[in-house]
């Protein structure tokens, strides 16, 4: 029989992304053994799984973008490709013993709070009970169709980005890519030297800005960090000190986010010769406002004979093409939707119900809030890892994870040390660090008047406003002033 010490806590984890992952591996480090992380997909890896598009590469270079506690030394690129990021997630998945607490394909459709523990169903019907609920379900997991009138009368192929099909041929084939985000951008490189010809609709231009993305790490530096794991560890230390300079440009004015802004200029300047394209190619807003999205090979491909970038807005979708506002029809018989996500959905369509029958879809119909990234007034044993204000623009998610991580784990042991049955953040507390974030978020360069997918419904930016020193300082510990124990 478990006395009030040594309570073992039955925890739930549901997601298997890079979140997921880092939360199983810092609760296993910390003791934990009773956990179960629950995985709608087919595989490990969240967005890593789910997107395989042609031409997706991670943006940020890998020894940045990569697990703290598992550096690895032979990327095969500086900015590496998907296979290889989604390899490496499954190798970290086995190396820390996680498969045997994982289930796949469960994807859990309703959690309710009920005494002290989470009652749990899953799509199949199957029910678990957990004392925790840590929900790593991510961002960018539910894809954005747009309300294009006409699209389902298409006779060809439309495809997500978020659900590619290798089965489906672009070689040879008439392609339009809608969208131009990081994914439109990317599949637009990738696909336009294989098609006969690409359009792409762009709603909104981006600023694109170069980046060695096809840099290969030399042969001697693989050695050297395979020979001296601590000296690949320093690397991704120094790696997030860098960061520490890119989270500066976008969270204060400064003269550094003016150079940097002249440099989205001088891309666009040198990459793109002819004025008037080049007018159509200009934003009205500044760069890093929308998520900053990184090509050497955009704007060629845009320019090459079988390209053409479209900005007049889409009227319809007919069976054989797509029909722009000013008439012309653009015969296609691949229409790529790079439209993005419902960013601010979280772990929703669950039935989330915590105390007192209080649903998520209640207490967020205002947009989702929450303290710290992590907890929920209204929903006790319930942490999120990367939830609400996430530092997705700016401080990378592996380290913020492993941050809130390493918090939750702290009320973890004060549970396992029979301190308390049931925690639970108050909403003094969270409306407090939410005014604190509003404020913060004033100077921000995602706060220069553009639309992007960091908005909420209600027009609030759903981000990280502080440095990373002060995430760090606030996932340092619990501050007990800010919860309910039971
Ligand atoms: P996104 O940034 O949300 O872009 C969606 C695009 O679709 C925008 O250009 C948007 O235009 C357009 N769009 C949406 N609805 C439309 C409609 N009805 N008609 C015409 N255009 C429409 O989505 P994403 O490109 O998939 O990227 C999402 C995020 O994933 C990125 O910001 C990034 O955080 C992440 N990502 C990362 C990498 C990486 O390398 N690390 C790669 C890919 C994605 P408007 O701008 O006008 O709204």
């Amino acid at each position: 029989m478990n006395t009030r010490s040594d309570r073992d806590p039955r925890i739930g984890i549901v997601g298997a992304g890079v979140a997921g992952i880092t939360t199983a591996v810092m609760l296993k480090d910390a003791g934990f053994r009773n956990l179960t992380i629950f995985e709608k997909g087919a595989d490990v890896g969240g967005v890593w799984h789910w997107n395989r598009y042609p031409g997706l590469t991670c943006d940020i270079p890998a020894y940045l973008y990569q697990f703290s506690f598992a550096v690895k030394p032979n990327w095969s690129h500086v900015f590496a490709r998907r296979d290889e990021i989604q390899r490496y997630h499954r190798e970290v998945v086995e190396q820390f013993g996680l498969t045997k607490h994982l289930r796949l394909n469960c994807e859990i459709t309703s959690a309710v709070f009920e005494g002290s523990s989470w009652q749990i169903t899953a799509s199949d019907g199957s029910q678990s009970e957990v004392d925790f609920l840590i929900l790593a379900t991510g961002l960018l997991h539910h894809p954005h169709v747009p309300d294009i009138a006409g699209l389902d009368t298409f006779g060809g192929t439309v495809l997500h980005s978020a659900r590619w099909d290798d089965s489906v041929q672009t070689a040879g084939k008439r392609v339009a890519v809608i969208g131009s985000g990081s994914t439109g951008v990317q599949l637009v490189s990738a696909l336009q030297p294989e098609v006969a010809h690409i359009d792409h609709f762009v709603r909104t231009p981006q600023w694109v800005i170069w980046s060695p993305i096809h840099l290969r790490p030399a042969s001697a530096m693989d050695k050297l960090l395979g020979s001296f794991p601590w000296l690949n560890r320093r690397l991704h230390s120094a790696m997030l000190l860098t960061e520490d300079f890119l989270t500066d440009l976008f969270i204060r004015p400064s003269w550094r986010r003016r150079l940097f802004e002249q440099f989205a200029w001088w891309t666009l300047r040198r990459q793109v010769r002819d004025p008037e394209l080049r007018a159509r190619l200009t934003p009205t807003y500044r760069p890093m406002c929308k998520r900053q999205v990184f090509s050497r090979s955009y704007y060629p491909a845009i320019q090459s004979p079988n390209a053409e970038f479209i900005t007049e807005p889409i009227q319809e979708i007919t069976h054989s093409g797509i029909r722009t506002a000013d008439g012309k029809f653009h015969d296609v018989d691949v229409i790529v939707l790079a439209t993005g996500f419902h960013p601010h959905n979280y772990m929703r369509p669950m039935n989330l119900v915590g105390r007192d029958g209080t649903s998520i879809d209640d207490v967020w119909a205002k947009g989702p809030k929450a303290y710290r990234m992590t907890a929920i007034p209204g929903f006790p044993n319930l942490f999120t890892v990367m939830g609400p204000n996430s530092s997705t623009g700016s401080i990378s998610p592996l380290h913020a994870s492993e941050l809130t991580a390493r918090y939750i784990a702290q009320w973890l042991k004060r549970f396992r040390a029979g301190e308390f049955d049931t925690v639970e953040v108050t909403e003094a507390a969270t409306t407090r660090f939410n005014d604190d974030v509003a404020e913060s978020l004033g100077p921000t360069v995602w706060n220069t008047g553009c639309n992007s997918w960091y908005l909420t419904d209600e027009g609030e930016i759903d981000l990280w406003p502080f440095d990373r020193k002060t995430m760090a300082e606030m996932l340092a510990e619990p501050d007990l002033r800010d919860f309910v124990v039971r």
